[in-house]
């Protein structure tokens, strides 16, 4: 008979907490998992997947035109943004019950209640008042919209997770930031029919990724229309005398739009969660900070995801549950590697992107050789759509390792997940060379750069 009521509490039903509380429970570990709001966390409910079911949505009206120069002739279409939502809410509720079944499934208790630690090994259960203790307590409890307090006007604008809802599709939207989420929202509702502006502080917008993505993506989306600010910030908000509100930036416009999205990163969600009680210590934005095996700073306590501010990432959270798992409950300590993840932006055009920008590269190798490619894709052939697909491969000249791909256009997410496997395994730019293309496919010239298109030496392009 254990001392503890659970071998395991996971606060938060996200993608890390669902993962490891299933895992350990299946393992026959007693395991209780706590969730306020519903199963699934941000990227089931609020974030990749129903973004992903909007992208869709957002890409018939370029479908629709681009079919035209294939001989089609569509009749009039309209969009009804209700319909979108209510579909879009059907199939997320599905998912959750798909959650919520493997945990019951596994064996796992669902507590459907707020949790907060009393202690290093106890939660209160605030729906019923029942404070129960844990030999190990994971934290998994993501993370939410930064909400941009010093913006005078800031609770006139909606986050991404307001977006999912909105009672009707906004006539004009302006979009605060140059990130993942402001990009992809921009492409989004421009491609539903809204006037949309994106206002970016920076010089280039997506400043973690390759410089060449970043240009070929503003310049994209300012080709189908976007209106992108840089070098510019909202300073207030206010609602005007007609209802509409009003922005004014630090170029002294004043933007009237119907909605104001702020997408300026995300916070972890630590506030009020009893770290203090516990003894858990945090970084300067409120992170629980962790050690190589998600171990906080008091030994039976955890956290994974993006609450830990290593990579906000659905899969980076899920593979540090399952290394958590096998640490705790396999006798296999493993801690996650988080080195060559691929990822995707959203965006139309796609960005798909592995490994290290030419511009990271070139900080940390001595001489690289870059291979690029810009070319209409044969789609744009017959569509007439003047959109240009870039691909670039940055390879160590030392040893011929590829040290990043980096590919902005149509589906260069699938790609990037297949390029991630060849970079984990180490690929040199030889065996791309002697891999034979697929014709015809965009990605064949990938495997057909044979010349570089440049060096860079000591950072300097050469
Ligand atoms: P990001 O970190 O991607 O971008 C935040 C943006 O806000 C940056 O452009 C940043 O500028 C800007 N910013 C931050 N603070 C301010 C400020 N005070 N004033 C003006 N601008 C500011 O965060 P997101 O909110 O877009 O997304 C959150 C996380 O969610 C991402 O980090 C990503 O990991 C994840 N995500 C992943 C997706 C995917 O995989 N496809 C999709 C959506 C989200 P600067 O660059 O200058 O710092």
């Amino acid at each position: 008979m254990t001392e503890f009521d659970y071998d395991l509490f996971v606060i938060g039903g996200g993608s890390g907490g669902v993962r490891s509380a299933r895992l350990a429970a299946g393992l026959g570990k007693k395991v209780a998992i706590a969730e306020e709001y519903r199963f699934g966390g941000t990227c089931v409910i609020r974030g990749c997947v129903p973004k992903k079911l909007l992208v869709y949505a957002s890409q018939f009206s370029e479908h629709f035109e681009d079919s035209r120069g294939f001989g089609w002739s569509v009749g009039e279409s309209a969009f009804d943004w209700p319909t979108l939502i209510a579909n879009k809410d059907r199939e997320i509720d599905r998912l959750e019950g798909l959650y919520r079944r493997g945990l019951e499934n596994a064996g796992a208790e669902i507590i459907a209640s707020r949790a907060e630690l009393t202690g290093p090994n106890s939660v209160l259960i605030k729906a019923t008042g029942q404070t129960v203790t844990a030999r190990h307590i994971l934290i998994a409890v993501g993370g939410a919209p930064n909400p941009h307090a010093a913006l005078p006007g800031h609770e006139l604008c909606i986050s991404s997770n307001e977006a999912f809802h909105l009672d009707e599709l906004p006539k004009a939207i302006l979009i605060a930031g140059g990130g993942y989420i402001a990009v992809e929202f921009a492409n989004i509702f421009h491609g539903l029919g809204v006037e949309t502006t994106l206002i970016y502080r920076g010089q280039e917008i997506l400043s973690r990724f390759d410089q060449d993505m970043r240009r070929g993506l503003h310049v994209a989306m300012e080709e189908k229309g976007i209106r992108i600010l840089c070098h510019e910030v909202f300073e207030k908000i206010e609602r005007g005398p007609d209802g509409r509100l009003l922005a004014h930036t630090s170029k002294g416009k004043a933007l009237a739009a119907d909605q104001v999205l702020l997408a300026l990163g995300r916070d972890p969600n630590t506030h009020g969660l009893g770290l203090e009680a516990a003894g858990v210590k945090t970084g300067i934005k409120g992170e629980i900070l962790v050690d190589e095996y998600s171990c906080t700073n008091v030994e039976s306590i955890y956290a994974v995801g993006d609450v830990t501010d290593r990579v906000q990432l659905t899969p980076v959270a899920i593979h540090e549950a399952m290394c958590l798992v096998d640490t705790l409950y396999r006798d296999r300590p493993t801690s996650p590697d988080h080195d060559m993840i691929a990822t995707a932006v959203f965006s139309q055009p796609e960005i798909g992107t592995v490994g290290l920008s030419e511009e990271e590269a070139g900080k940390r190798f001595d001489t690289l050789e870059i291979y690029r490619a810009e070319f209409r894709p044969m789609k744009a052939t017959l569509s007439g759509r003047a959109e240009k697909m870039i691909m670039k491969i940055v390879v160590n000249a030392d040893d011929r390792k590829v040290l990043g791909v980096h590919i902005l256009g149509h589906e260069a997410g699938e790609m990037a997940q297949l390029l991630g496997i060849a970079l984990k395994a180490g690929c040199t730019k030889d065996d791309f060379d002697r891999t034979m293309a697929v014709h015809p496919t965009a990605s064949e010239e990938l495997v057909t750069m044979y010349t570089p298109s440049y060096r860079v030496k000591g950072g300097e392009r050469v």
